[in-house]
């Protein structure tokens, strides 16, 4: 453990109140927070020395022990408060992670019909990534969360010295049994919540639990390809065990921020869609447009005669799969756009078609054609 003086990590004076304390937790914070310096060990070390000052002087119990004894007050035998979470809450906003909900989602499950078997519970995560990053697979480190053996009692829970002892309640089997109605039903044991030990002198750093809050670091690779929604499953990443459990895992929640441009075919989501406007000449007369794509622009052939609504495929421009190699398409949906705010050349050019275009032959325009026709049936 290093020695610096907890003040000092935070930069503020002995005197300083909560709140300034508060303020000046939450600018370190934010500014060295992991997420925001990826793979940058100087900062990642800052940060938990941040972390564990604060820990320390955001608690009543456990400053005052420091302000008195320094950081004597939490080497064995020592002095630590008697505090709750600490640390941790009110962390929202760096990097749009907040430690208070992974701990209430850590915690809120078990309900109290907790297996006695003490295995790591399954943590969730959420991350928010681009399209363009969906597309082609990213790596994110994501903070979290977790516990550390506490490393006064080294995981016993038990004050240095003494020793946890068989549970009274349950005899060490951590179930007890409970007569309801002519039911007899097992419960877990409400002395030693299924240890099947009772801790008569807690230690006083981890309050008996045996570990203590850190936070850890984790590298995941989505994939590319990834959907919106999709999970990612990291085996062994979740909430560690108790007395030698196995940890639980890690499930990070994928979702894809919607584009600007593109849409991707919820039936196929390999392919794109994106919405194509031209003017009306060039629907008319064909010609070479640009289109937009995940990887730069390409060019597009309009063939003569488009209409409103028309699909053009721009083939291999989609998005890969996530299980193989295949590459989706990309369909422009042709808006042929009419004109507004025309000037007098252009309105005179457009009477002129007009006038040349009365009489035209029905074939040239096949919407009005189909209209007509259907007019024709209802009314002759
Ligand atoms: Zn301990
Ligand atoms: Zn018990």
């Amino acid at each position: 453990m290093s020695n610096k003086d907890f003040y000092e990590i935070l930069g503020v004076s002995r005197s300083a109140s909560d709140d300034e304390i508060k303020k000046a937790y939450r600018k370190l914070a934010m500014k060295y927070h992991p997420d925001r310096n990826p793979d940058n060990k100087e900062a990642e070390e800052k940060f938990k020395e941040i972390q564990k000052a604060y820990d320390t002087l955001s608690d009543p119990q456990k400053k005052a022990a420091y302000d008195q004894y320094g950081h004597a007050a939490f080497e064995q035998g020592g002095f630590g408060g008697a505090g709750g979470a600490g640390g941790f809450g009110g962390f929202g906003g760096a990097g749009g992670f907040d430690f208070g909900d992974i701990f209430s989602q850590m915690f809120g499950g078990g309900g109290g019909a907790r297996q006695p078997n003490y295995q790591g519970a399954d943590m969730q995560y959420s991350v928010e990534i681009t399209l363009e990053e969906a597309a082609a697979g990213v790596k994110k480190q994501i903070t979290i969360p977790t516990y550390a053996e506490c490393d006064v009692c080294h995981g016993s829970g038990a004050k240095p010295g003494t020793k946890a002892t068989t549970c009274h309640t349950c005899g060490g089997s951590g179930t007890v049994h409970v007569r309801q109605a002519i039911f007899q039903i097992q419960q877990t044991c409400p002395t030693c919540h299924g240890s099947g030990k009772e801790i008569k002198e807690p230690c006083l750093r981890c309050h008996g639990e045996g570990r203590v809050q850190t936070t850890k670091t984790v590298e995941v690779n989505i994939p590319a390809g990834i959907d919106d929604g999709q999970r990612i499953r990291l085996t062994g990443e979740g909430e560690p065990g108790m007395h030698g459990a196995p940890a639980g895992d890690l499930y990070i929640h994928v979702s894809v921020r919607p584009h600007k441009i593109f849409q991707r075919d919820p039936e196929n989501p390999t392919d794109l869609h994106c919405e194509l406007p031209i003017s009306f000449a060039t629907a008319a007369l064909g010609g070479e447009v640009e289109v937009p794509t995940l990887n730069g622009r390409v060019k597009l052939n309009i063939p003569e005669g488009t209409q409103n609504g028309k699909r053009l495929r721009v083939k291999g421009k989609g998005v890969k799969s996530v299980r193989g190699s295949l590459v989706g398409d990309l369909y422009c949906h042709v808006v042929v756009e009419t004109p507004v705010n025309l000037t007098e050349r252009q309105k005179e050019l457009l009477v002129e078609f007009e006038k040349i275009s009365t009489g035209l032959d029905i074939s040239q325009t096949p919407r009005q054609k189909g209209f007509f026709d259907k007019l024709k049936d209802i009314f002759d």
